[in-house]
């Protein structure tokens, strides 16, 4: 096999990437050859004469063809950070998102400013938003919910990988369906919230390579903001807090939701892009 130099290989990587238009992803080559050196970008960029393992130019190569056939870049990795910490992700679980993090910034306050005890983490995925607050409020016991089997196997691994499964209990169940009766100071939930009939205007690499389970939020997008509302209300002590994360339009429908039911001092946040992302509110 001929030798292969780090920048040659980049410089062909990269023509490969403009031949399928795909330049946008030319950085993610980077990051993947940087992986498997066990090297950060910058050091990659130190060592660009060095000349490749046969082994790591073959493994490079098999994720650069599956990052070409559009597999996205965390499932070829493996994991997401989130707010410092890394999540192991697949086909099965949502890709962590950086919106979620403010979501995520703003319950620590809340339990900090409120010495809360214990969080519900509805539709946990990966467990980014249960297993992260964990990590930054010692005092506290979370309660994982994942209706997929394969998501809540996930959310047990990253609770074992991250040190906090001694405090995260974590259910299969169809939102509060199988949950016992705890009472608990905050829900907080990323859930599915993409109407059933915009979901084929997403990306190809969300709407093929992510679980519709965790996208689709049924015909208007609000099933699970309607049901959580409701069904989480005997979950909550008196004064408990209710968190959501939202799509960019669902502000004022989840608002009148959860005024409907009572909840107190409803109110939403936008995120750092400028798009409605959050609603809160309490018991
Ligand atoms: N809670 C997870 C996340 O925020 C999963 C959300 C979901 O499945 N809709 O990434």
């Amino acid at each position: 096999m001929s030798q292969h130099k780090i920048s040659e290989v980049l410089e062909d990587v990269k023509k490969e990437f403009e031949l399928a238009n795909k330049q946008d992803s030319e950085v993610d080559a980077r990051w993947l050859l940087a992986e498997l050196l066990g090297c950060s970008m910058t050091e990659l960029t130190l060592i660009q004469e060095k000349i490749l393992s046969d082994e790591i130019y073959l493994s490079f190569m098999n994720s650069i063809q599956r990052r070409l056939a559009g597999e996205p870049l965390q499932h070829i990795l493996g994991y997401q950070n989130f707010y410092g910490y890394d999540f192991k992700v697949n086909g099965h679980v949502l890709i962590p998102r950086c919106e979620t993090e403010e979501l995520v910034e703003k319950a620590i306050s809340i339990i900090k400013e409120k010495r809360m005890k214990d969080v519900i983490d509805m539709c946990c995925g990966s467990g980014c938003i249960g297993i992260t607050l964990l990590k930054e409020c010692a005092d506290i016991k979370a309660y994982g919910v994942d209706v997929s089997f394969e998501a809540i196997s996930i959310t047990h691994e990253n609770g074992l990988n991250l040190n906090v499964s001694d405090r995260l209990t974590l259910y299969e169940s169809d939102l509060f369906q199988e949950l016992p009766k705890i009472s608990v100071d905050m829900i907080i939930s990323n859930p599915p919230y993409i109407p059933t009939d915009t979901i084929h205007s997403l990306s190809t690499e969300v709407k093929d390579r992510e679980p519709s389970l965790a996208l689709d939020g049924g015909m208007d997008g609000l099933d699970f903001y309607r049901r959580i509302v409701l069904e989480g209300k005997p979950y909550l002590k008196e004064g408990g807090y209710l968190l959501f994360e939202i799509g960019y339009d669902q502000m004022e429908a989840v608002c009148r939701l959860m005024e409907e039911n009572d909840y107190q001092h409803v109110k939403g946040y936008k995120d750092l892009s400028g798009n409605d992302r959050m609603v809160i509110g309490h018991k």
